[in-house]
């Protein structure tokens, strides 16, 4: 049976507090929609930990660095309850837009620091969107926890730092990325990717799997990246944003794997923009 789906604060907030006063415990899951195997991996983690799980579905214009992504964004909303309905989903909160935005939203939730670099220096107001509609999903859904994927590492570390910054009550879990058998990380946007762009896509984590080994023995860092550069672009990637090393929690910027690092990329092929991250030792 597909999940019940609520689409008001009011009908939200009703029923959290029904299981609240019943001393249970709630998840919540954020996304975006047009769910996949990652999205749900993060739903089998809250299933495990809590007696109610929520998966809120909103494609939030706020994070969004242009219209036209804004509408290219894919929603599925009722393959998304399909999917949803071979799990312990309690319900599945769709917000429309002036339900998080009424007239007269004036509030911006902006983390420092965190996001000056990497997607933060890319995407202009794109975690200003992401902490705002987070920090409202938090406190609309009163969840003991919230499920986040590796997948997006920057924002993962984005809303740590705002939920410990605000004292919110809700404990921020991390996810490992869910891949594609050829080590495509699973993204919504993959579904943009035509026939050969999706057999491209691929070489981006090789390249960054190379690099990491490369690192882990100590090779330049300088060297290896200009070689992971020139391999993505010989896929057809038009323009690699970003391909850097930074501390594994602080995401400060490092050049050589001398403690637990991340080597982030964020590349764009056929006009669609492709992140992904491993763990460097
Ligand atoms: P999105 O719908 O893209 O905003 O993603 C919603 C949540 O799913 C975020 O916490 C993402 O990090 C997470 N997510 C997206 N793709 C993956 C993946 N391949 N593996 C694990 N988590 C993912």
């Amino acid at each position: 049976m597909t999940p019940p789906i609520i689409r008001s604060l009011t009908d939200l907030r009703d029923q959290v507090t029904t299981w609240k006063r019943a001393g249970e415990t709630v998840g919540v899951v954020p996304t975006m929609g047009a769910l996949h195997q990652g999205h749900l991996s993060l739903v089998r983690a809250a299933e495990q930990d809590c007696d109610r799980v929520i998966v809120t579905i909103f494609v939030n214009p706020k994070q969004f660095n242009s219209p036209e992504d804004y509408e290219a964004y894919p929603r599925t909303e009722e393959d998304d309850a399909r999917k949803l309905s071979s799990f312990r989903v309690d319900a599945v909160y769709v917000p429309d837009g002036p339900q998080m935005y009424p007239d007269g939203f004036a509030t911006n939730i902006s983390v420092a620091g965190i996001t000056d670099g990497l997607c933060g220096a890319h995407r202009p107001g794109h975690f200003d969107g992401v902490a705002t509609v987070v920090t409202k999903l938090f406190t609309q859904t009163m969840a003991d926890s919230a499920y986040f994927g590796e997948k997006d590492y920057q924002q993962l570390q984005v809303v740590t730092r705002l939920a410990k910054d605000l004292d919110l009550p809700i404990e921020v879990v991390g996810c490992p990325t869910i891949r594609e058998e050829d080590g495509l990380a699973m993204s919504s946007r993959n579904l943009l990717l035509s026939d050969r762009a999706r057999i491209w896509a691929p070489e981006l984590n090789r390249a960054m799997q190379d690099m990491a080994e490369g690192l882990l023995k100590g090779e330049d860092f300088n060297t290896l990246k200009a070689q992971a550069t020139a391999r993505i672009a010989a896929a057809n990637f038009t323009e690699v944003e970003y391909l850097e090393l930074r501390a594994a929690d602080t995401l400060e910027l490092m050049t050589q794997a001398d403690r637990p690092a991340r080597l982030l990329a964020a590349a764009w092929l056929a006009g669609v923009r492709l992140i992904d991250n491993i763990a460097v030792g």
